[in-house]
C-alpha cells in the first residue's frame, strides 16, 4: 500500500466518526484534527465563555447557598463560647447580650452600613437597609 493510499483510507475511517467542533458540531477537517477542537476561533471563543460562566455561576449559587444556609457558629462572646446561628447572633446583639464587635468578627456579613446616617449596624431582618435609629 501506497503512503497516498494509506492516508486516503485514514481519512475515510476518520470521516466515519469525525472529531466536531466543541460548539457548533462543524465536523473538523481530517488535516486539522490532531491541533483543533473547534472549527473555527469564534467558536473557540465563545465556548469558553459559555464555560467560564457557568463555573462562575456555580460558584456565585454556591455562595448564596452558604449565606442563605444557617449554620450554628462557634463564637467567643464575654469569654465564653457559644454555639449560635446568624439569626440568633442578630436577636442576642439587639437583646444586649452580645456586643457589637463580636458580631462584627463572627458574623460580619450582618453588618450593614445605614444609607440615612451612613454608620454601621447590625441587621435585624434580611436586607435592612437602614439602622433602627434612622427609622
Ligand atoms: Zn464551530
Ligand atoms: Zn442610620
Amino acid at each position: 500500500m501506497s503512503f497516498e493510499s494509506y492516508v486516503k483510507r485514514q481519512k475515510e475511517l476518520y470521516y466515519k466518526n469525525p472529531k466536531r467542533c466543541l460548539n457548533c458540531n462543524e465536523i473538523i477537517p481530517f488535516e486539522e484534527r490532531n491541533k483543533k477542537k473547534f472549527c473555527n476561533s469564534s467558536c473557540a471563543a465563545s465556548y469558553n465563555n459559555t464555560h467560564r460562566e457557568t463555573k462562575s455561576k456555580e460558584t456565585r449559587d454556591k455562595v448564596s447557598k452558604s449565606l442563605k444556609e444557617s449554620h450554628s457558629r462557634e463564637v467567643l462572646s464575654n469569654g465564653e463560647i457559644i454555639k449560635i446561628t446568624r439569626i440568633q447572633a442578630s436577636i442576642l446583639y439587639y437583646k444586649n447580650k452580645i456586643d457589637f464587635d463580636t458580631i462584627k468578627k463572627f458574623f460580619p456579613e450582618l453588618i450593614r452600613i445605614c444609607t440615612i446616617c451612613k454608620k454601621e449596624f447590625v441587621m435585624k431582618v434580611l436586607d435592612e437597609k437602614m439602622c433602627r435609629y434612622s427609622l
